[in-house]
């Protein structure tokens, strides 16, 4: 399906800088940028910092920095600039005051100067707001005033009828207008409320798609009233489901830190998701099928191919459990496939952070044998740490390592032992060559392959976990394994 206005494309995020973006934003951000993308259009960054109470410095740093990771791109922004700024509403004050006053000298939004102690005793009667200043007289108005009287702006919603907005993904959405309140759209300290400062901006800016969590559509219509009061054309909405708990439960957690009942732990901030080794292809690929389907079955596609399908129309309504499990599924898949150079990095500094001499071409000639068995950048460290350890101050295993399955210490050392033989012989210590030989062996010997190949993984890495044995061997060397070997042996 295309685009079915003719306005040019432009989707904004507008996240709330109250600290490092939680992924259920993250996915809003990424449905907006790749529908945008998809079209040809604009990203726009706006922050929305107008209750001051609620904000965290260096958010912006944190929102962008996610961005960068994602390798989602914004076009404008607070950093980038561009043609509607300023990108940031605490510094386009003066516009949500013109228009709040434009709305109250139109009949269409009232001052309200209802004091602390009167909406105390409305919220204790439970009506809400009783719009008790909706129909004041303008001599009562001037008279409030003139006492230097706080006073809010307030809404003036219609008391009955419908109101009726579309919406992109759940379709014609219907409310009851004497259900709603008279909002306050302007807080007594000049500062707007979302209410006000997001319809301004939209309209502002241009902005041709509103994306934004479903908890907003409860307030849809008071935003479709605040746009025709004004007279403004609208943009079109898509209330984007968010995510679950992964058990399905409630909405998903904000705090970081918690597991799912097969003890996956939940990363839910960005920076969550680089401690934890995902690679960011695994992540976007991750956040772009949840919701959202490729077609064909196909559960792993690049970003380039998901701008290619992405339509807002095609994002599933329901909110969706989060699929933690599957991120590790994703994650090994991306790390199969991913190349050498871009690996090596990634796992260089975590290997340093964990205190390894990191020879970059080593690590190079490491990760083809390891790439397919890493679930998580941070397994580097233990399944191939030893590769960068001081090779001469290698010691033989501990016997609880050594030993394998239905073997014991003579049979240990008797396969060691005559091994060693069949590996010195070798002219050329390519994994295939040793693997033949060691076939070979095993089957003349009577042992099994498996107590031969994990004896001899043992014997040279002195892990339980590794990456293959004949590879890690070609890359240790033919003496470096031999020298090895006889270590075991002497420990046995
Ligand atoms: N500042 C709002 C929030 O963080 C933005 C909602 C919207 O996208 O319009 O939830």
């Amino acid at each position: 399906m295309s685009n079915t206005d003719n306005r040019t494309v432009r989707v904004r995020y507008a996240p709330s800088p109250t600290g490092p973006q939680h992924i259920g934003g993250i996915r809003t951000a990424l449905f907006g940028w790749l529908y945008a993308r998809h079209h040809g259009g604009q990203f726009i960054l706006r922050i929305e910092d107008t209750d001051r109470t609620r904000y965290v410095e260096g958010s912006v740093d944190l929102i962008l920095d996610a961005f960068n990771w994602l390798g989602m791109d914004i076009d404008e922004g607070p950093v980038q600039g561009g043609d509607y700024g300023p990108y940031v509403q605490s510094e386009r004050l003066d516009l949500y005051q013109k228009w709040a006053n434009w709305l109250v000298d139109n009949g269409k939004a009232y001052k309200c100067f209802a004091t602390p102690d009167e909406l105390a005793e409305m919220r204790k009667a439970g009506t809400g707001y009783d719009r008790r200043y909706r129909d004041i007289n303008p001599e009562k108005i001037a008279e409030l005033e003139a006492e230097g009287r706080d006073y809010v702006i307030r809404f003036k919603m219609p008391l009955d009828g419908k109101t009726v907005g579309d919406d992109l993904i759940r379709g014609t959405v219907e409310f009851d207008n004497s259900e709603l309140q008279d909002a306050v759209i302007l807080k007594s300290d000049g500062f707007p409320t979302y209410h006000l400062a997001h319809v301004v901006d939209d309209h502002h800016m241009e902005i041709s798609h509103v994306t934004r969590a479903i908890e907003w559509l409860s307030s849809y219509p008071l935003h479709i009233q605040i746009w025709d009061a004004i007279g403004w054309e609208k943009p079109k909405f898509a209330h984007l489901p968010v995510f679950l708990n992964p058990n399905g439960k409630g909405k998903l957690s904000k705090r970081s830190s918690s597991f799912d009942s097969d003890g996956h732990k939940v990363p839910v901030l960005i920076h969550e998701f680089i401690e934890l080794g995902y690679l960011p292809e695994a992540v976007m690929n991750f956040l772009t099928n949840i919701g959202w389907n490729f077609g064909d079955d196909q559960e792993i596609f690049t970003t380039k191919e998901a701008i290619e399908r992405f339509e807002l129309q095609d994002v599933n309504p329901a909110n969706s459990a989060y699929p933690v499990a599957k991120l590790d599924w994703l994650n090994g898949q991306y790390m199969q496939t991913a190349d050498v150079d871009y690996l090596e990095g990634l796992l260089k500094p975590i290997l340093e952070n964990a205190g390894f001499t990191v020879d970059s071409d080593r690590l190079k000639q490491v990760i083809p044998i390891l790439q397919v068995r890493l679930k998580s950048l941070n397994d580097v460290v233990d399944m191939a740490g030893f590769f960068f350890d001081d090779w001469d101050n290698f010691t033989a295993p501990s016997q609880d390592i050594l030993l394998q399955k239905k073997m014991d210490a003579n049979s240990t050392k008797e396969v060691l032992e005559k091994s060693l033989p069949v590996l010195e012989a070798l002219d050329n210590f390519a994994h295939d060559k040793q693997y033949e030989a060691m076939k070979t062996f095993a089957k003349e010997s009577g042992f099994k392959n498996g107590q031969v190949f994990g004896t001899l993984r043992a014997a040279v890495t002195a892990q339980k976990v590794s990456p293959p044995t004949f590879e890690t061997m070609e890359i240790l060397g033919k003496d470096e394994s031999i020298r090895r070997i006889k270590l075991a042996i002497e420990s046995l």
